[in-house]
């Protein structure tokens, strides 16, 4: 079964809120085995939703809608279904009487333009808002399944999983399962032509690499008729991927380096300290951005002057003075204090040229020296991360921040 996903909202269209919805519903959808051909955006205009229905239905089996399902003028999608399936709006008593019980619950008159929400097209299954006033709607007609959900993002998703999600069993021919395999320091043309055949080769599983901000995301995708003999099937080649990039998987359905970071330490019982120069406090904000950091993050220095990179770390004003702040000495030195000062086990330290301005001959924009002292682990990473582009102050400070933390998983390794 395929499907079509049009989101409906001026909103959408002039950039005021983000898509969130397609993203949510591509990924649930294709878990359920629906494959998702398309995905539309429209604004709160009658003719081109029309239009767009249309297009939908002439070209996929299912259409999943978000948005205009509200009492407004501008809330038109479950009127324009109807209307193109030829079907009356009638009330549904059950939705209007959840919809007293909802104001009642939460101290507000109801206005009789709400009642407009109740109805729905004749026939059809109205879905339960246990979050919101608009219920949804399920309908099939014609060899044609349409989903229309609610725009906000909290009522659409319970509504999707817990109301339309049981009624999708019977289409149900297969499973979708994936493993997502990260990888951090190997570019993705590398990554490609070392999998390049197999890549070619697998249709079931199907493996596809995503690149972003210098990792590289593996997806590794089986379909299968249960969820267990998906699982099964994607078993031996994320072995085999995993076992020929080696130490560049840093893990596998991780949300992100920093996650990954924060669940090695913690399984280690081990914390980490950073020293942050050129990165101003970024690879601490990625570390603190994971819930249960706590356990494992000591603290951040961010000593973008020398004098506190001397007073408050300890760096030597003679290293300082002979090497220039950004220097593997310096990054070295950086890591150590900071692991002194606070008592982590692990301290980690960036040094750098952000650019745009500040690079000379020998240190070029974009040199950045990352530091790392576990005690019986000492090393520093000479990177050269500069672009050429507009943006690359930015990259340069995150793609840096990355390296720290893929260097904190080392660090672990060699344990
Ligand atoms: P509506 O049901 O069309 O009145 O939408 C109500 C609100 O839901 C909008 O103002 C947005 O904040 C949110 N919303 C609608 N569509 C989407 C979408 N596709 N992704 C994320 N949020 C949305
Ligand atoms: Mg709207």
């Amino acid at each position: 079964m395929n499907a079509e996903i049009l989101c409906v909202g001026t909103e959408l269209l002039l950039g005021d809120t983000l898509n969130t919805n397609a993203s949510f519903l591509g990924k649930e959808l294709a878990k359920r085995g629906i494959f998702v051909y398309y995905q539309s955006v429209i604004g709160d205009n009658e003719g081109r939703l029309r239009q767009a229905l249309e297009l939908a239905l002439s070209r996929c089996d299912m259409v999943v809608t978000t948005g205009g399902l509200g009492p407004t003028y501008d809330d038109l999608t479950k009127e324009t279904v109807a209307d193109y399936f030829g079907r009356e709006m009638v009330l549904d008593e059950t939705a209007l009487r959840e919809m007293h019980d909802f104001f009642d619950r939460i101290g507000r008159e109801f206005t009789e333009n709400n009642a407009k929400q109740a109805m729905i097209p004749k026939g059809a299954v109205p879905l339960q808002n246990h979050n919101g006033t608009a219920p949804g709607v399920f309908l099939e007609q014609d060899g044609k399944t349409v989903i229309l959900l609610p725009g906000p993002p909290r009522e659409m998703q319970p509504m999707f999983l817990n109301e339309a999600v049981p009624l999708l069993k019977k289409y149900r021919q297969s499973v979708l399962c994936s493993r997502n395999i990260h990888v951090f320091g190997v570019g993705e043309s590398k990554i490609e032509s070392m999998l390049h055949d197999r890549m070619l080769e697998s249709m079931n599983p199907t493996i596809a690499p995503y690149a972003k901000d210098g990792e590289v995301l593996l997806r590794v995708t089986a379909s299968a008729g249960d969820q267990e003999t998906a699982e099964k099937m994607l078993e031996a080649p994320v072995r085999e991927i995993v076992d020929l990039l080696g130490d560049a998987v840093y893990g596998i359905d991780v949300e992100s380096l920093q996650n990954a970071v924060v669940q090695r330490l913690a399984q280690l019982g081990m914390n980490a300290a950073t020293a942050e120069s050129c990165t101003g406090g970024l690879i601490s904000k990625r570390i603190t951005e994971v819930p249960g950091s706590s356990e494992v993050f000591e603290c951040g220095v961010c000593s973008y002057a020398n004098r506190i990179k001397e007073q408050v770390l300890g760096v030597g004003s003679e290293t300082l003075r002979r090497h220039g702040a950004v220097s593997p000495q310096t990054a070295a030195e950086m890591a150590a204090g900071v692991r002194r000062i606070s008592g982590a086990d692990i301290g980690v330290s960036t040094t750098g040229i952000a650019g745009p301005g500040g690079g000379s001959e020998h240190k070029p924009v974009g040199l950045v020296y990352v530091g790392i002292d576990s005690g019986f682990y000492q090393d520093v990473l000479e990177l050269h991360l500069a672009r050429g582009y507009d943006n690359d102050r930015e990259m340069i400070r995150y793609l840096a921040s990355s390296h720290a933390l893929n260097l904190i998983l080392k660090a672990c390794k060699k344990l």
